[in-house]
């Protein structure tokens, strides 16, 4: 396990009155990162702008309450796991059962004792970098480090519903290292492996703007998600990846179509009508099959090769261009 760094970790103090803002400050010290917002509206803001690790929120707010502030932050869906803990004057054990029911981690009455604030920040603090960490490592491939079939799926489905919203394209790539049994069985899987991890690199590399992602799709296939990007814009795009792979010359021991590694790789782009609303997963397995028939063809064709296909959704047009 590695060593958490919480005294770095983003705190973010929500209280209408600075006086107590600055008691709770003081009280931090040696937590490094902590930022302010004297109402609810800025909590908000902030929070999405900061993406802290922890929210202190006053629940006694003039204007959005604490507890408004609280469902606002948990509708956002890149907030809602970011932990909150209530700080209040006031007594009720109702109030404190009611918050806590509502998905807080903790609540500190005021006044604070500043020893206890600082433990129970810690406490919080470390399980939040640590469900980090799980989540961060639950979505990566073992061998190769980048994303795997886990994160893309989730992240494939995140961009089509982004796609739908903005009205815009979306590309996805499928690679097949050639000949990859062939591989193994002549050089032994540890160079299989090895191999993997270079291809992996290239690929990784070459996927670095916002929304782009690269995943090992299983054994020794590869998705590329590229956002934003039209049929021919990601036909350009496989093609520099196809020859990137070639240029990293990775001997291939038996491969026919040379003595390197290369790539097989299928590309579709998803085309969503203007009345598409893709509330469950049939967009991104619409996308996934017509790369998946584009890859068969590459392959059929004699490997090294780009192939793609684009489609209509919902109506599932599609149609097959070789370039
Ligand atoms: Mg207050």
């Amino acid at each position: 396990m590695t060593d958490l760094d919480i005294h770095s970790a983003c705190i973010l103090l929500v209280d209408d009155d600075p006086g107590t803002i600055q008691v709770l400050h003081r009280a931090l010290g040696p937590f490094s990162n902590v930022r302010f917002a004297t109402s609810g509206a800025l909590a908000l803001k902030l929070a999405e702008e900061l993406q802290p690790d922890l929210i202190l929120l006053d629940a006694d707010m003039p204007g959005m309450s604490g507890i408004e502030t609280f469902w606002k932050l948990k509708s956002d869906s890149l907030l809602q796991a970011t932990p909150v803990i209530f700080v209040t004057s006031r007594r009720e054990t109702d109030l404190e059962v009611e918050v806590l029911e509502l998905g807080a981690v903790d609540f500190i009455s005021k006044p604070v004792n500043p020893a206890l604030l600082r433990a129970r920040v810690g406490t919080q603090l470390r399980l939040k970098l640590l469900t980090d960490e799980l989540r961060s490592a639950a979505g990566h491939d073992g061998l190769t480090g980048i994303a795997n079939r886990r994160q893309f799926d989730e992240w494939i489905d995140a961009e089509c519903r982004r796609a739908l919203r903005g009205g815009t394209p979306l590309s996805l790539l499928l690679a097949d290292v050639d000949h990859f049994k062939a591989y193994n069985d002549c050089a032994g899987h540890l160079a299989g492996d090895d191999a993997l991890r270079k291809v992996a690199l290239v690929l990784q590399n070459e996927t670095r703007r916002a929304g782009e992602l690269t995943a090992r799709y299983g054994g020794e296939e590869f998705a590329i998600v590229l956002p934003g990007l039209d049929g021919e814009a990601a036909r350009q795009r496989a093609e520099e990846v196809r020859s990137l792979i070639e240029a990293r010359a990775i001997p291939h021991p038996r491969s026919s179509v040379g003595p390197v590694v290369t790539l097989s790789i299928g590309v579709s782009t998803l085309h969503l009508a203007a009345d598409a609303t893709p509330v469950d997963s049939s967009a991104a397995r619409a996308l996934i099959q017509h790369a998946d028939n584009a890859l068969y063809l590459a392959k059929k064709e004699g490997r090294n090769r780009v192939r793609y296909e684009t489609c209509s959704y919902p109506f599932g047009s599609w149609t097959r261009q070789t370039a």
